[in-house]
Order: C-alpha cells, then sequence, then structure tokens
C-alpha cells in the first residue's frame, strides 16, 4: 500500500476550499490548504505533494504559474477553474497540467479523476522527496534559486544576499554590512539596506509583506532565516 497522497489545494474562495478540503480528506488524502500563489509556493518549499488541485483566479495571479515552478517536483496537478473556454482548458494543459475540470464540477467527478491522476503517480525517490535545495547561487549568471524560481539579481544584490546566505541563522549588524558589502569605512546614516532588502524580498518572498527569509532584527540588524 502506497501512503496517503498529498494534496496541496489551492483555493482562495473560503467556503468551496473548506468542501473541498473535507470531501477530498474522506477519500483519504491529507490536504494542505493555501489560498493564494504566496501561500502555495511557501508550501512546497516545506514539502513535496502527490497531487496540486489549482485555482486560476487567484488573488496574487494565475494557478498556472505554479506549474512550472521549479518545486512542482513530479506532482501531478488538476486544475479546478471558472475559465471554462476550450481555449483555457487548452491552455491549461499546454502549461503543464494533468488533468482540467471546469467550475461548477460535481464532487464525484473530482472523485473519480482524482482517483485516475492516482494511478498514474509516479515512482518517487529519496531525493524527490528532501526538502528542496533552495538559496543555491549561481555566480556566473547572478542567480539565486528561491522559492519563487531562479531569480536574476544585480550585482550588488548579488554580494549582499550571498554575504547573507554564507551566514545563515546569524544576526549581522548593518553596521557589518555597510563595511563588508558597500565597503564603507566611515558608517553613514543610510536606509541603503533597507532599500536593497525591500528591493531583494520582492522577489525572493513568497509573501514580501510578511518576510520568512530576509528578516530585519530590530536594534540588531539583519538574518537570512533558512
Ligand atoms: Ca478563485
Amino acid at each position: 500500500m502506497k501512503p496517503a497522497a498529498s494534496i496541496l489545494l489551492v483555493e482562495d474562495e473560503v467556503n468551496l476550499a473548506e468542501t473541498l478540503q473535507l470531501s477530498v480528506q474522506k477519500l483519504g488524502y491529507q490536504v494542505i490548504w493555501a489560498k493564494n500563489l504566496a501561500e502555495a509556493r511557501s508550501e512546497l518549499t516545506k514539502k513535496r505533494f502527490d497531487l496540486m488541485i489549482l485555482d486560476r483566479n487567484l488573488p496574487d495571479g494565475d494557478g498556472i504559474e505554479l506549474l512550472t515552478h521549479p518545486l512542482r517536483k513530479k506532482s501531478l496537478a488538476l486544475i479546478l477553474s471558472s475559465k471554462s473556454a476550450l481555449q483555457e482548458r487548452v491552455k491549461g494543459l499546454q502549461a503543464g497540467a494533468d488533468d482540467y475540470l471546469p467550475k461548477p464540477f460535481s464532487y464525484q467527478e473530482l472523485a473519480a479523476r482524482l482517483q485516475a491522476l492516482e494511478r498514474r503517480r509516479p515512482e518517487i525517490s529519496v531525493e524527490d522527496e528532501k526538502v528542496p535545495d533552495l538559496w543555491v547561487m549561481n555566480p556566473d549568471t547572478q542567480q539565486v534559486l528561491s522559492p519563487n524560481g531562479w531569480i536574476s539579481l544585480t550585482p550588488l544584490e548579488y554580494k549582499f544576499l550571498s554575504y547573507l546566505i554564507e551566514r545563515r541563522g546569524t544576526i549581522v549588524s548593518k553596521d557589518r554590512l555597510l563595511k563588508d558589502v558597500w565597503g564603507f569605512s566611515f558608517l553613514p546614516k543610510t536606509r541603503t539596506i533597507d532599500y536593497l532588502m525591500t528591493q531583494i524580498r520582492k522577489r525572493i518572498e513568497p509573501n514580501p509583506e510578511a518576510p520568512q527569509f530576509l528578516l530585519t532584527i530590530r536594534g540588531a540588524g539583519v538574518k537570512f532565516n533558512a
């Protein structure tokens, strides 16, 4: 017996999400619910999912974006969307979905389709199950692998971020950053670091308003938390 398949449910309508979660759990799946793309990307950094059920009209984008996410890792994907026109369904399947069920839908059909997908579950290796190797830096392309995919950085952003990633988990004072990253021997009163962090967060954080990786530690400095 395979262990219960895990499902990432991405759906912003709360009532529908709750009903979906219950009915899918009854079928024997473990379900994690994400109400937008940011939460979904964050969940993908924590574990691998066997299946994804993706809404398309989300507050921060189209669920289709998750199909090409570098951390999808052999997840099968079913799109569940009110975008039901033929060209939308074709677009979803061509973008990498394994199935497409238009809303409104019947729970009986959803169950049958999930079970059909289940039969196609690929073999998963130990390597696949590993928590993804995020925060790899590529000095040749000045890119970093973040929960949002490979992100291109400016030379200064790259220097700043790699400095912090090398020291992950430890608090680095802003004085030290200005000295080591900017090469300032005197310490100007500057918002440079805050500005740079805002720019980087917009791209590497699943939710830049509530950063989980690049953190400001009030009164102490900056920490890369991963
Ligand atoms: Ca929606």
